[in-house]
Formats: C-alpha cells, sequence, structure tokens
C-alpha cells in the first residue's frame, strides 16, 4: 500500500480532484465503477504525479495507507449511499470516508452516525469552486470529528486554494453535518449575490440605458473597488461577451429562464426550519424561479406598466453610481443573513463553528470569493460574538452612507417597473432591523383576537389575554 489518498469517482469533479493531489506530491489511488474512467485518467493524466488505479473496491482499499482516507465524489443521494455501502465493510477502525458531494447535511449527520458507530469516521466536505477549483484548489469545508481532521487536514490543506494571506481556504468546519451545512450557506449566499448582480445590470440597462458592453465596462470598474469579486469579474466577462452565430450581445440571445439545481432551495427550506430570516437567498430562488415560469409570464405579458422618460446621460452615469451603493448595501444584508443562518445551526447542532473562519476559508477557491470576504472575517476578530454583521462598526457606517442612494434605487426601481426583489428585501430587512417599533404588535393582537394566542406587555411581566368577545377586559394567562 502507498497511496496517501483515494478517490472514487472519477467524474469531472473527482478527476480533477485526484489530479490536484498528484500534481502536490501525493499518490493517489484512484477508483471509479465504470472501470474505462479510471484508465482514461490515468492515460491522459498519469504524467502529472502517481496515481494508483485499481479496478476493484478491494484492490483500491488495499492500494491505500492506513488510516485509509478515501474520498468519495459521485452523484449526490443514493449513490453515495450505494459507494458507502460497497466501502464500509472493507474498511478498518479509524479510516476515514470523506464524502465530496453536495449532500445535503441531514444525510450526513446520518451518515456520520452509522459510520461512527462501527469506528469509521466519516467526513462530510463542501467543495467549492467547481471543476476549475477542484483542480488548481478548491475551498474545502469539512466536517466530521476534530480527529479525523488530524489526519485528513494537511492534506486537505495542501490542495485547497490559498487566500491572500497565503492561508489555506480549508479549515475543521465542525461535527458531523456541520461542513455541508456550512457549504450549503455559501451556494445561499451565492444565489442572492449573483441575484443582486442580475438586478444591477437590469437597472443600469433598463433605467441607465447603457448597453451590455457598457455595463460591463461599469462592473469592470466596481472590480477595483469594494465589490472586488468573482462574480462581479465573470458579469463583466459575460456581458462583454457577444454571440459569434449572430453578432449580438450574448446575453440577448440567452433564455431568460434562471435554473436551478438545489441548494439554494436547501438553504432557503433549512432556513425556515431554524426560524432564520434569510430573505436576500429566498428572494434569488424565487426569482430565478419566476424566470422559469414560461405559462404565468406570457399570460401577464402586456399588463400595464409605468412610462418614464429617459435619463440624460448625466443623471445616468449618476443612477449608476447610486446602483454600486445598493448592490453594496444589499451584499452586506445578505451576507448578514447567511452568517446569521450559520450561527443559528452551530447553536442548534452544537457545532461551535468559527464564524470568522468560514469567512477566511472563502476568501480564495470558491464562487463566492471576494475582498470582501476579508472584511467579515476581521469584523469577528474583533468581535467573535456579533449578533449580525450590520452592527459591525464599519459595515454600519458603510451601509449607513449608502442608504440614501440605496433607498433611491429602489424607489426608481419601482417607479419604473423594474423588479428588484433582491434590493428591495434587503432594504426592507435593514429598515425592520433598526425599526424602534415593528407592526408585529399589531400581529399579535390579532392573534389573540382570532385565537386566543396571547401576548407580551411592553410594560408587565407575564402572558395576557384580551376577552375580545366579551367585556374586552385583559386576564393574564401566564
Ligand atoms: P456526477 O454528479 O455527474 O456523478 C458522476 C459520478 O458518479 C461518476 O463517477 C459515476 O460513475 C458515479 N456514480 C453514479 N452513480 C453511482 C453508483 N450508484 N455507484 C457508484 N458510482 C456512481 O459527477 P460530478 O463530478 O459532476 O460531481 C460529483 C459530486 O460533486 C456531486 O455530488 C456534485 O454535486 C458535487 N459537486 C459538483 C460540482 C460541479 O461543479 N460539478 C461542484 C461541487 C460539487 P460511472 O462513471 O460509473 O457512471
Amino acid at each position: 500500500a502507498t497511496a496517501q489518498i483515494g478517490v472514487t469517482g472519477l467524474a469531472v469533479m473527482g478527476s480533477n480532484l485526484a489530479r490536484n493531489f498528484a500534481r502536490h506530491g501525493h499518490t493517489v489511488a484512484v477508483h471509479n465503477r465504470t472501470y474505462a474512467k479510471t484508465e482514461a485518467l490515468v492515460k491522459e493524466h498519469g504524467h502529472e504525479g502517481d496515481f494508483v488505479p485499481s479496478e476493484t473496491a478491494e484492490e483500491f482499499v488495499a492500494s491505500l495507507v492506513k488510516p485509509r482516507r478515501i474520498i468519495i465524489m459521485v452523484k449526490a443521494g443514493e449513490a453515495t449511499d450505494a459507494v458507502i455501502d460497497e466501502f464500509a465493510p472493507l474498511l478498518d477502525e479509524g479510516d476515514v470516508i470523506i464524502d465530496g458531494g453536495n449532500a445535503h447535511f441531514a444525510d450526513t449527520r446520518r451518515r456520520e452516525k452509522d459510520l461512527r458507530d462501527k469506528g469509521i469516521h466519516f467526513v462530510g466536505a463542501g467543495i467549492s469552486g467547481g471543476e476549475e477549483g477542484a483542480l488548481n484548489g478548491p475551498s474545502i469545508m469539512p466536517g466530521g470529528s476534530a480527529e479525523s481532521y488530524k489526519s485528513l487536514g494537511p492534506l486537505l490543506e495542501s490542495i485547497a486554494a490559498k487566500a491572500e494571506d497565503g492561508t489555506p481556504c480549508a479549515v475543521h468546519v465542525g461535527p458531523d453535518g456541520a461542513g455541508h451545512f456550512v457549504k450549503m450557506v455559501h451556494n445561499g449566499i451565492e444565489y442572492a449575490d449573483m441575484q443582486l448582480i442580475a438586478e444591477a445590470y437590469d437597472l443600469l440597462r433598463s433605467v441607465g440605458g447603457f448597453a451590455p458592453e457598457r455595463i460591463a465596462e461599469i462592473f469592470r470598474n466596481w472590480n477595483a473597488g469594494r465589490l472586488d469579486s468573482y462574480l462581479i469579474e465573470i458579469t463583466a466577462e459575460v456581458l462583454a461577451h457577444k454571440d459569434a452565430a449572430t453578432g449580438r450581445p450574448f446575453v440577448d440571445v440567452v433564455a431568460d429562464e434562471a435554473e436551478q439545481k438545489g441548494t439554494g432551495r436547501w438553504t432557503v427550506q433549512t432556513a425556515l426550519d431554524l426560524g432564520v430570516p434569510v430573505s436576500g437567498i429566498a428572494e434569488a430562488v424565487f426569482a430565478r424561479s419566476v424566470s422559469g415560469h414560461k405559462e404565468l409570464r406570457e399570460a401577464a405579458n402586456g399588463l400595464p406598466g409605468p412610462s418614464a422618460e429617459p435619463l440624460s446621460a448625466t443623471e445616468a452615469e449618476e443612477f449608476a453610481a447610486r446602483v454600486e451603493e445598493a448592490l453594496y448595501a444589499s451584499k452586506v444584508v445578505s451576507y448578514a443573513q447567511g452568517w446569521n443562518m450559520i450561527a443559528k445551526a452551530s447553536e442548534e447542532y452544537g457545532w461551535d463553528i468559527d464564524l470568522g473562519a468560514m469567512a477566511a476559508i472563502w476568501r480564495g477557491g470558491c464562487i463566492i470569493r471576494a475582498a470582501f470576504l476579508d472584511r467579515i472575517r476581521a469584523a469577528f476578530a474583533t468581535d467573535p460574538q456579533l449578533p449580525t454583521l450590520l452592527a459591525d462598526r464599519q459595515f454600519a457606517e458603510e451601509v449607513g452612507r449608502a442608504q440614501d442612494a440605496w433607498r433611491e434605487v429602489v424607489a426608481t426601481a419601482v417607479r419604473r417597473g423594474v423588479p428588484t426583489p433582491g434590493f428591495s428585501a434587503a432594504l426592507a430587512y435593514y429598515d425592520a432591523l433598526r425599526a424602534e417599533r415593528l407592526p408585529a404588535a399589531l400581529t399579535q393582537g390579532q392573534r389573540d383576537f382570532f385565537g386566543a394566542h396571547t401576548y407580551r406587555r411592553t410594560d408587565r411581566e407575564g402572558s395576557f389575554h384580551t376577552l375580545w368577545s366579551g367585556d374586552r377586559s385583559e386576564e393574564q394567562t401566564a
């Protein structure tokens, strides 16, 4: 046995990860259900490092040094269970199975428990960065036992992306499903980011009157400032791209129906269960859903909207600057919501997640990588108990400075009939958090009226009920 790490499941993600390990000097055992893929990998990329191909699960396990470390990179769901069932009986106590697929964290919790009972470490590891990341350095979010990370950590850190300060973008997130949980929230935040960027584009185009190529330039300029991020960078690329067949802007020939694989939806479903408002992510998921409802859109096509004068060139430039402010402020809100969700789950499941460390490992490798994440890391370094990013002094100042422009942009969008659910929901959340009083008091009154659900008072302890259908006197119920 010579291999330090094994990868089973050699589709695009698995083979790229295996190559990444090999390129970093590790001997990698490789295995795939269909052997032809294993052979193809070694034939094409064998010269990049030390690969040990195996046709059977038994040979594969035998080629690994102990404690064995096996990364599963197969289709999430039943395939993962099938592969675990195939390998678990061949392993010894102390061996480590790593699931690098996009598993739901609840599945990871279940699998971890089953294998823990057999003395095998199960590590659900979120891996972000797509194919390119898997090959050149992903952001890695491993869960599972702290003990398993001792032997696994150095291997993962060696192939992970490195942040600007050189820190590897891999850290032990927390026990059982913690890794897959934060990967899910990462994807949710990615949805929110993409939606906000899409709204900014829509506003620049529909209200500002800018052509896609000019909007690409605007995004490139933004990318040199506080919005510096992978997603803004690729947005500029996509907007500048011309369709070869028609010569038209690429963005004008693509069908405007966004698809989704499901991690955004999981994030929102889970947030509802945890009772954490993640309206930015929810609006992003719904916006994709609305775009895909062709029949609804066709039925509503032609409903009246507002008429508006085009902006002058100077007004358009000023508007673009305000859109940048609105985008930034909305982004702070959706990250604040995402971090709240991680904090809540960490508390609920006893994961003890280091909130600043999550920002640190997302600085490189992953889709939401951005200069901004170092600011979040710094905010938690200043106050590890920060209840919301909006309470961080620097973020509060920036959002405070942006708020006039933010309101102006949302108002303009409403006046001109441009849908901006992300910007609007973020602003509503900001206003709800800072409000001294919320109309929830009225909601409580209604609930007490129709359902005797009781309410608490601002001036006295206890629960109260008003006899709404009687003499409307108040009684204390607890
Ligand atoms: P796929 O999700 O397309 O899965 C294909 C692989 O799964 C093949 O190796 C296939 O083997 C294997 N497989 C499927 N069913 C079984 C089974 N019942 N038993 C054994 N093996 C099986 O591959 P990807 O590389 O795209 O993704 C791998 C994982 O990584 C997924 O969970 C995905 O969600 C996740 N991921 C993907 C990202 C991406 O950008 N694509 C990014 C981050 C994570 P065979 O060749 O024999 O058919």
